[in-house]
């Protein structure tokens, strides 16, 4: 085992092979935990990077060590061309796994092709079961139309399908619909802390303990492995079911120093931290006629930085903002 392994196994360096493209900052939703309800100015057409410098990007990303690429947004599949653009992304190296994150409106139209470019696997935004909840969390979503996406990624074969809760005080923080859920269909549900962005810390925030202590009073919970590559959550099922349940806690639970995560945002920014303002302008340099080799060099940098610091971009007390909203980052 080499050195950097041994580290690895030991949790003090992960190896940090994963990357998240926000392809756009734009949505077809609103959710209050994610943007005011004003919404958030979009970018300009020439702003945003396009699909052929992103691959430029990716290329020298999975030189540089990326084995995983999350595509995400704002709702990816509401920019043109998104479908075109994970078949392009297939094409760089078969070792790289495609894999999206949605809110799932537009996947009744796009599952069966996105499935045929090369996507592997889908994450779905769904916080809620009750419509008039969805509605509520949304501002102006269906929930009918997001369930029929969640039906057509389970009927194209993707997999696995995972179901993103948000969990939100007072809202939608009964687990227990989505217990059901997870055991009557394949599919693995994660409830996930708010991060408090640009609203009152306090307001929203539950703890994930909270949700398991309420998941254990209807059953009996057996804690499972967390699969390769799931990301950093703690999984278990509930009375046996054919799901499993997760608890994504970035709040109570710090885990900078685990994290193995690069970000691309839609306007050409490389974030190795979700709460680092520190942004590299990585489309100025491609822009600048950076080709493979420059933009590698910049990666193996930024990777370097991150691993130096190692967890210590830790959500400050005085809240998580970082000047930007979720849907700019790509959560
Ligand atoms: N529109 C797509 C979607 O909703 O899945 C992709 C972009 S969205 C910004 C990515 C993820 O960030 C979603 O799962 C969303 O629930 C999560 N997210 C947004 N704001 C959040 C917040 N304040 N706290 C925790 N998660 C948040
Ligand atoms: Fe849009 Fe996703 Fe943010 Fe909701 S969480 S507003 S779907 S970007």
């Amino acid at each position: 085992m080499s050195e950097e392994q041994e580290k690895d196994e030991q949790g003090a360096v992960p190896t940090i092979d994963y990357l998240r493209i926000s392809i756009t900052d734009r949505c077809n939703l609103r959710c209050i935990y994610c943007m005011p309800a004003e919404g958030v100015k979009s970018l300009s057409h020439q702003d945003i990077l396009t699909y052929e410098e992103l691959e430029l990007f990716t290329r020298a990303a999975a030189e540089a060590g990326i084995r995983r690429v999350r595509i995400t947004g704002g709702e990816p599949l509401v920019r043109k061309g998104s479908v075109d653009f994970i078949r392009m992304l297939s094409g760089i190296e078969p070792k790289l796994k495609i894999s999206l994150t949605t809110n799932g409106l537009l996947l009744a139209r796009y599952a069966s092709e996105l499935k045929e470019a090369g996507l592997s696997r889908v994450n779905i935004s769904l916080d809620t079961l009750d419509p008039e909840v969805y509605r509520n969390i949304t501002r102006i979503g269906d929930l009918s139309q997001a369930l029929a996406g969640l039906d057509a990624a389970i009927e194209a074969g993707l997999e696995p399908v995972k179901i993103n809760v948000v969990v939100l005080k007072g809202v939608n923080d009964d687990p227990l619909p989505f217990a059901e859920l997870a055991r009557e269909r394949p599919v693995h549900v994660r409830f996930i802390e708010y991060m408090p962005y640009f609203d009152d810390p306090g307001k929203w925030y539950v703890p994930g303990e909270v949700i398991k202590a309420r998941l254990a009073e209807a059953g009996k919970i057996e804690e499972v492995e967390s699969p390769e590559g799931w990301g950093p959550a703690t999984y278990f099922k509930l009375n046996g079911s054919a799901g499993t349940i997760g608890l994504i806690s970035p709040v109570s639970c710090h885990f900078c120093p685990s994290c193995n995560r690069l970000r691309i945002t839609a306007d050409g920014r490389m974030r190795t931290c979700l709460f680092d303002s520190n942004a590299y302008p990585v489309k100025a340099e491609i822009r600048d006629g950076a080709g493979v080799e420059r933009l590698r060099e910049i990666i193996e940098g930024e990777l370097e930085r991150k691993r130096l610091e190692g967890g210590d971009n830790k959500p400050k007390a005085s809240g998580l903002r970082a000047g930007d909203h979720m849907s700019r980052i790509g959560g």
